[in-house]
């Protein structure tokens, strides 16, 4: 449970927010169905939570990245059809049945592993463009026939470039998706993550899969989110002192003052997954009040300069915003040098996390 005295920093994570962002990401589907992808613990945020949200939201389809991240959802989700990214490992194939788990054959070695049971349902990647898993067009062409005998029920492949709408490699990859699976029996086709639903109709096929945008990050770089953002993650205010040239802050001595300067050290740094890569350069926010990090995060510690920050919001325990309203999840990783996919995976399992859903 929630222990908002204890936790040095708290993340608030809005299962309705996430439940809306399914809605948004829906409406832009005017034929294809909407699959969620959670793997990585529903990208840091709790697959336990996430999975039933997204469910009650009416997602019957999920996918995953391995077979253990499979097990625990059809555990969570009893129902839901349950597709695995890194396919049949070998001597995994039974387990992945006893599941009722459907693996994304990935390579010929995949095809042969998965040869004894043919005839349950898996997926086929198709290599278009990644040069990471899938089938080869010589690959694809090579299996055709044998494949012939088996429930292809997803022919699917991945876009390298879809988070930039002019790229040309987007076109090149729908069509030689579109030439691979003439050759390829399968109940349905899909080729859009997060940002290719985005791309329109040409890309949408039976069905897209949806990840990070879900969580809130912008699918559509250099335009509006239209994501509800889902986290916020606050830490408390463990001390505040006052420095004066020519005293420096943090390790390595990296930010020295300049004139009379008020710090604050939050009870937060890298192992709770605020980079790093933030320090003398993250901004931090006091209800509306900007404040940058400055000096090195510690491991458990971060130093922030609030010499502009009105007297009376400064005392022990105060929150302050390290991603928030003011500060979104795309803010934070373009501070980091990152990309959102990144901040979330990293958050901590330290701090206090709890749900709340606003939209009831
Ligand atoms: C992770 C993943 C997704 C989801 O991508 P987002 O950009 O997070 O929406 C979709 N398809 C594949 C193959 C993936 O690995």
């Amino acid at each position: 449970m929630t222990d908002l005295k204890k936790a040095g920093a708290t993340l608030t994570i809005d299962l309705g927010a996430l439940a809306k962002n399914y809605s948004i990401l829906s409406d832009q589907l005017p034929s294809a169905g909407l699959a969620s992808v959670v793997k990585a613990n529903a990208y840091g945020l709790g697959v336990k939570e996430a999975a039933p949200a997204l469910q009650a939201a009416g997602c019957s389809t999920f996918f995953v990245a391995t077979l253990e991240e499979g097990s625990e959802l059809r555990q969570i989700l009893p129902e839901a059809r349950i597709y695995v990214f890194h396919g049949v490992l070998p001597g995994t194939a039974k387990e992945l049945l006893a599941h009722n788990l459907i693996p994304i054959l990935n390579s010929r070695d995949q095809i042969e592993q998965w040869q004894a049971h043919a005839d349950q349902p898996a997926g086929l990647h198709l290599d278009t463009g990644m040069s990471r898993l899938g089938l080869t067009p010589a690959e694809c062409e090579q299996s055709a026939p044998d494949l012939a005998k088996f429930n292809i029920d997803l022919v699917m492949s991945h876009l390298a470039c879809a988070e930039d709408q002019d790229h040309p490699k987007n076109v090149e990859q729908v069509a030689l998706f579109n030439e691979l699976r003439s050759s390829i029996k399968a109940k349905y086709a899909s080729l859009a993550a997060s940002s290719g639903i985005f791309l329109g109709p040409d890309y949408q096929f039976d069905l897209c899969r949806a990840g990070v945008s879900l969580y809130g990050v912008n699918p559509t770089p250099g335009k509006v989110n239209q994501m509800a953002q889902v986290i916020r993650l606050q830490a408390k205010i463990l001390q505040l002192r006052s420095v004066d040239t020519p005293q420096t802050v943090g390790y390595g001595a990296t930010h020295q003052a300049s004139k009379p300067t008020k710090i604050a050290t939050l009870a937060i740094g890298y192992a709770d997954g605020y980079m790093r890569s933030l320090s003398n350069s993250g901004i931090v926010y006091i209800g509306d009040f900007e404040v940058p990090v400055v000096g090195r995060i510690s491991m458990d510690l971060t130093t922030v300069d609030v010499t502009g920050v009105p007297e009376d919001m400064l005392h022990m325990g105060a929150l302050v915003d390290l991603i928030g309203p003011n500060n979104p999840v795309d803010q934070i990783a373009d501070q980091a040098g990152t990309i959102g996919y990144e901040i979330l995976t990293s958050l901590g399992h330290r701090f206090d996390r709890h749900y709340i859903s606003d939209e009831a």
